[in-house]
């Protein structure tokens, strides 16, 4: 059964995806900031209330509000600065001199739009190593 809100407790985070939540619980700990999970359950089972719901919250006493969000600001910085370095590479040999195509993308989402058939992303592969000419 999920947990209430506490009346000591604020959300210091709202995730759709309950393992982002766990992540974000899990790096407040790491800072030896106590936090619980409200609704990780009920959204685990089903997914579609999360926007319905508000998400899994991530709920810290309130005397530990503002260190949890200045730690969890850091944490989705270096989250963004992550994904923007994974994206940036060729995931077979790690160079950056990568070619995207953008039309090609633009294509992909006309013929999703068009046919509302999301399973043209699965031909959506705009992206070509310079280097090694691998395509993802
Ligand atoms: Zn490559």
């Amino acid at each position: 059964m999920d947990m209430a809100i506490q009346k000591n407790q604020i959300i210091a985070g709202a995730f759709r995806e309950p393992i982002d939540a766990r992540l974000a619980k899990l790096y407040l700990e790491g800072e030896n900031i106590h936090s619980e999970l409200v609704d990780e359950h009920t959204v685990a089972i089903q997914p579609l209330y999360s926007p319905a719901i508000g998400g899994v919250k991530l709920l810290v006493d309130s005397s530990d509000y503002e260190h949890a969000k200045r730690v969890l600001d850091g944490y989705y910085e270096k989250q963004m600065r992550y994904r923007e370095h994974i994206e940036s590479q060729c995931p077979a040999c790690q160079s950056q001199e990568i070619n995207r195509n953008t039309l090609f993308r633009s294509v992909i989402v006309l013929l999703c739009l068009l046919t509302a058939n999301p399973l043209w992303l699965l031909l959506y592969k705009d992206r070509r190593c310079k280097v090694c000419k691998h395509v993802w």
